[in-house]
């Protein structure tokens, strides 16, 4: 059963239009869910006022990011609101071969490229409750520039129509519900069979329970 324990942790990817709520939910999520890893991106747009080198991303120029792209050191890297985006492939590998649950906060482009390398890993999209709750959250917010987040708003149409290739949804309207809702997906996906014979193999293996091959 040992390759039960390659890639045993769980692999959740979220997406959202600009605004949706998406960081708050995963800040939010990372503070009740202790064994949970926030993949920190790479990303040649600039820092908002607040963010942090190596917290929220890490900020880099056009010309390392291309660097590392040719270096095949992304996952999967997108081109978003035109600025790059990237995950990097060894983190993400050596925290999943530890077994730790890893979150991807990234776009559909990127979901896309995760999905084909990962069939299991599990897309969450987060629906803002109406287009004009979206409009007032980006301008609330008030890190982004009037041009910046007008851009953000004329492409939140184009990535809601990749909803359908996530497995969950969540609309975002009580902060509170979506939060449990978020937290409830996290906790499903730990039952699932594989990932509860990697964590517990000794007592599976006490009850002579056999991996399920269909889910590896
Ligand atoms: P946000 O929309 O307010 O979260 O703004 P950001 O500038 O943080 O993110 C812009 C877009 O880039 C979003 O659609 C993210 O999901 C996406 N993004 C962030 N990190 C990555 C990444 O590592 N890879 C890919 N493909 N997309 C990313
Ligand atoms: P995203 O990461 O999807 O771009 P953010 O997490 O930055 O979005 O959220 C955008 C803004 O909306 C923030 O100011 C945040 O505090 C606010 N916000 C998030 N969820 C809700 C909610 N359920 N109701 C009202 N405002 C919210
Ligand atoms: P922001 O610039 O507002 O932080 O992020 C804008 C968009 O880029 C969001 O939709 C965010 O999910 C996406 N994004 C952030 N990091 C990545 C990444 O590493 N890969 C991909 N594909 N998208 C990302």
């Amino acid at each position: 059963m040992s390759h039960l324990n390659t890639h045993a942790g769980s692999l959740f990817m979220v997406a959202a239009p600009s605004g949706a709520g998406k960081s708050t939910l995963v800040n939010a999520l990372l503070a009740k869910e202790s064994d949970l890893r926030l993949s920190i991106s790479y990303t040649t747009r600039p820092p908002r006022p607040g963010e942090v080198d190596g917290r929220e991303y890490h900020f880099t120029t056009v010309e390392d990011f291309l660097a590392r792209k040719d270096n095949k050191e992304f996952l999967e890297c997108a081109e978003v609101h035109g600025n790059y985006y990237g995950t990097s492939r060894i983190l993400i590998n050596q925290h999943m071969q530890a077994g730790t649950d890893m979150l991807l906060e990234i776009d559909w482009q990127g979901a896309q490229q995760v999905k084909a390398q990962f069939p299991h890993s599990v897309g969450i999209f987060i629906l803002p409750p109406s287009i004009d709750a979206l409009e007032q959250r980006l301008k609330k917010r008030g890190q982004d520039s009037e041009q910046v987040i007008t851009r953000r708003l004329l492409a939140a149409g184009g990535e809601i129509a990749h909803a359908p290739e996530f497995e969950y949804v969540i609309i975002n309207q009580e902060f509170e519900v979506a939060l449990s809702e978020l937290v409830a997906i996290v906790k499903a996906t730990r039952c699932r069979f594989n990932q509860q014979a990697a964590r517990n193999s000794a007592l599976f293996a006490q009850f002579g329970i056999h991996a399920n091959l269909s889910q590896t």
